[in-house]
């Protein structure tokens, strides 16, 4: 099937974030004449999430546009924001939309480009707790930040990157921050133990507690202030300030009815794509860390991370336009900054891989992963050049033993 449409088509993307606009941008670069209709729930323009657990926070830089103001009447990409998309329609190829004022109206597509991103999860039982924060969005994270200024005392719940690196920042600011995880690691989940270590070590050093295989019993309150937290053993550690980073789910809801399929929640959810991101339904794709994308290798998968999200909005709009759908499997890359040291990690790692580390100052550090022989991923913290040197080792497939050091 073609994915290719005519060059007048209407074009209609569902969220204005980074998978949204670079769609908008790889389409009108590619010579797509037609309307293109950005709609976007928040209300601001696109912006930039990876700031938000790093400078927004410790250095008050704000939002970080993705494009300038004029870079959207220049290239004619009709941006509503503040309106949200409620339901769709493939068969009459609308969808319907509601603006912040309650009113509603359909607006008809020829393609469907949907990149609404993730909703976090919230603790249960801690929704209207002053105090408790969760992080996504620009609003989320001046909040946070408005908060810290008057705080001593927080906890981080959930030591994914997002925690690690809210931790870290909320350290550099002077409070001092306890950072719970019930794996037995930060990171654990994404990179294994081994790494988790390291990642430990590097909090611990600047004085951030780490209370890794211990859960959260409860977020303790006092009218309706947040004042510490109880963990499993039953200690309660005094707060006022809780960060929630317990993972995300994809936004889905206004799909409900729409006969669009979603991925099982084994394969990691979100909406089920083919390799350049058409879902089930005639002319509707999705993209970014919502959806679930077949891999060259025949295996569903769900990424949230940006490389991941610009490289297949590149791939999403080269199916549209028609000009190249023999897209090169990419090696997926995501990085993380904390305190001084930027984190890497290049390929697919899985938390039960072999790891090796071949390199450990103490400090900067280096990994590589491997499965029945073979290299999966490579990690690395201050080894910028080192990490990158091995994308081309897992382009092709490389045994184990021709990366390790002699
Ligand atoms: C705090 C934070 C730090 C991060 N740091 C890193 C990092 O260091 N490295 C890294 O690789 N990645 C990082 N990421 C991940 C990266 O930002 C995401 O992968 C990327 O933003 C995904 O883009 P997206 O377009 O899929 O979703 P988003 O950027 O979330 O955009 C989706 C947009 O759709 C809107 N929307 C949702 N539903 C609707 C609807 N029904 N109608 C209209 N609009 C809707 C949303 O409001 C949102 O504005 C970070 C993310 C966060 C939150």
């Amino acid at each position: 099937m073609s994915d290719k449409i005519a060059p007048d088509s209407t074009v209609v993307i569902v969220g204005a974030g980074l998978g949204g606009i670079r769609v908008a941008e790889n389409l009108r670069s590619g010579g797509h004449e037609g309307p293109v209709v950005m709609i976007g729930a928040e209300p601001h323009p696109p912006y930039d999430r990876p700031p938000l657990s790093k400078k927004v926070l410790t250095d008050a830089i704000g939002r970080v546009d993705l494009k300038p103001d004029e870079f959207f009447g220049d290239s004619t990409i009709d941006l509503r924001t503040g309106e949200h998309v409620d339901a769709v329609d493939p068969a009459g190829k609308t969808v319907t939309v509601s603006r912040a004022d309650g009113s509603t109206y359909e607006q008809s597509y020829d393609a469907l480009v949907i990149a609404t991103g993730l909703a976090p999860r919230e603790f249960p039982g801690a929704g209207g707790v002053d105090g408790v924060f969760t992080l996504r969005t620009i609003d989320d994270a001046e909040r946070l930040r408005v908060a810290i200024g008057g705080a001593k005392a927080a906890v981080v719940i959930g030591a994914g990157f997002i925690g690690c690196e809210v931790a870290a920042s909320l350290h550099s600011m002077g409070l001092s921050v306890t950072l719970v995880e019930p794996a037995p690691t930060p990171l654990a989940q994404a990179v294994g133990t081994e790494i988790g270590a390291l990642v430990t070590r590097q909090h611990l050093e600047k004085g951030v507690t780490v209370r890794a295989g211990t859960g959260v019993d409860e977020i303790v309150a006092q009218d309706g202030r947040v004042t510490g937290v109880k963990l499993s053993d039953g200690e309660v550690v005094p707060a006022d300030i809780v960060v929630v980073g317990i993972g995300s789910t994809p936004i889905v809801d206004f799909l409900d009815g729409s006969g669009v399929e979603l991925a099982s929640r084994e394969v990691g959810g979100g909406v089920a794509c083919n390799e350049v991101g058409r879902t089930n339904a005639d002319g509707v794709y999705a993209l970014g860390d919502m959806a679930n994308w077949r891999d060259h290798g025949g295996a569903q998968r769900r990424a949230e991370h940006w490389n991941h999200t610009v490289e297949q909005a590149a791939i999403v709009a080269a199916a549209l336009l028609g000009t190249d759908n023999a897209v090169v499997p990419a090696v997926p890359y995501f990085w993380s900054d904390q305190y001084d040291l930027k984190i890497q990690v290049l390929g697919w790692p899985k938390a039960d891989d072999d790891v090796h580390i071949v390199d450990d100052d103490g400090h900067k550090w280096l990994a590589y992963f491997s499965r029945d022989g073979m290299l999966t991923a490579v990690a690395g913290a201050g080894k910028v050049g080192a990490v990158m040197k091995t994308r081309p080792k897992l382009v092709t497939p490389t045994p184990i033993a021709d990366v390790l050091p002699d």
